[in-house]
């Protein structure tokens, strides 16, 4: 049996979990943990008899790195081993101005089947908890350097654990941990309706990414399962909610699929959809997944959407493609477990 980790609680959880009278016996954990990137031995302003009981009890991380990959691009691909023996993927990212950006997984495999990502095809294993979702961080950052970014982008849907999910939000962004800002996370979901409201009532107040694909609900119900238990119409009102609630720009992603959502009349359903919405669209060519029959779109398409949405003064980005070499680009996660 390994032992637990402490990296999933917040200050008040680790006092409550060691049964500690002094709470800031809890912050100092915490802040050796996330901050100053010590072991229990090294935690030296803390009492003799408290540091052997962490040594004893608990390990500074449940998960190991496993191995990475590394493209000619910059960007890393790292396998993180769970203590049941599954092990997911998580992506650091690197774009030309240097600056560094953790794709984090939320899920080992993935329940919602979307028809084009390689994770979907898994199939579930387990919902991770937040210290498997934090250390893959930690990993990486002790790897390479400090990472200021995180995206919510590797296997699984976020939404579906949410409460890992907004755990783990509040200890990246608590201030005497590693303190990041929220401005620099995004949860990105294939439209868990009710996750969204949900995250946008009780918080923290992140900026998400809707996995949208297409706005037509027979298309998308055919690629995207979830859309048969929350149609088009309430994923707009949710999203909706969220940004009335946190007053956030939306992301949506949508992955060009050729023939299938990249004609002038799917541009035209998109820019209905987002009528009233402050969005920007981030388009992702299709990255190929050997068992899957999608097919790349051409460039012209992707021109032809991005002049599209321009003259509807829909602001737009294209998805730089890193880590496609080492199958660590969108939806090509999937370690096998
Ligand atoms: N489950 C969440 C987050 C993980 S997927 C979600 O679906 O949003 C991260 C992104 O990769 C999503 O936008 C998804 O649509 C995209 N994606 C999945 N498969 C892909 C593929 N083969 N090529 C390009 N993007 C893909
Ligand atoms: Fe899961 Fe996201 Fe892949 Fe869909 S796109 S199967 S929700 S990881």
């Amino acid at each position: 049996m390994s032992l637990p980790s402490l990296q999933g609680e917040l200050p008040e959880g680790i006092a409550a979990r060691l049964g500690l009278e002094k709470t800031y016996r809890g912050l100092q954990i915490f802040e050796g943990l996330h901050r100053l990137g010590k072991d229990f031995a090294g935690m030296t302003s803390l009492p003799e008899e408290l540091r052997s009981r962490l040594q004893r009890d608990y390990s500074p991380f449940t998960t190991r790195p496993g191995t990475s990959l590394s493209d000619p691009d910059g960007t890393v691909k790292l396998r993180v081993d769970l203590a049941d023996g599954a092990a997911v993927e998580c992506v650091l990212l690197t774009d030309q101005s240097g600056r560094r950006t953790a794709c984090l997984s939320t899920q080992a495999g993935c329940a919602m089947g979307c028809a084009f990502c390689r994770t979907g095809l898994l199939g579930f294993h387990r919902n991770l908890d937040a210290a498997e979702i934090v250390e893959q961080y930690h990993h990486l950052d002790r790897a390479h350097g400090p990472i200021g970014n995180i995206v919510y982008m590797g296997m699984g849907e976020p939404l579906m654990n949410l409460e890992n999910l907004r755990r783990s939000i509040e200890i990246f962004i608590h201030p005497r941990g590693m303190a990041l800002s929220l401005r620099k996370m995004t949860v990105s979901t294939c439209g868990v309706a009710p996750g969204i409201v949900e995250l946008a009532d009780r918080g923290p107040p992140v900026g998400i990414a809707v996995s949208l694909i297409t706005a037509d609900e027979e298309t998308r119900k055919k690629i995207m399962p979830v859309t048969r238990r929350w149609g088009l119409a309430e994923l707009r009102e949710a999203m909706a909610y969220h940004q009335k609630k946190t007053g956030k720009r939306l992301t949506l992603e949508i992955v060009l699929l050729k023939g299938l959502n990249d004609r002038p009349a799917d541009v035209r359903r998109l820019l209905d959809f987002v009528r009233g919405l402050d969005v920007i669209v981030n388009l992702i060519p299709w990255n190929s997944v050997s068992e899957l029959d999608f097919r790349e779109p051409d460039e012209e398409t992707v021109q032809m959407y991005r002049r599209e949405l321009e003259s509807a003064r829909i602001p737009s980005t294209r998805r730089y493609r890193r880590g496609r070499k080492i199958g660590g680009a969108c939806g090509q996660l999937g370690v096998v477990v």
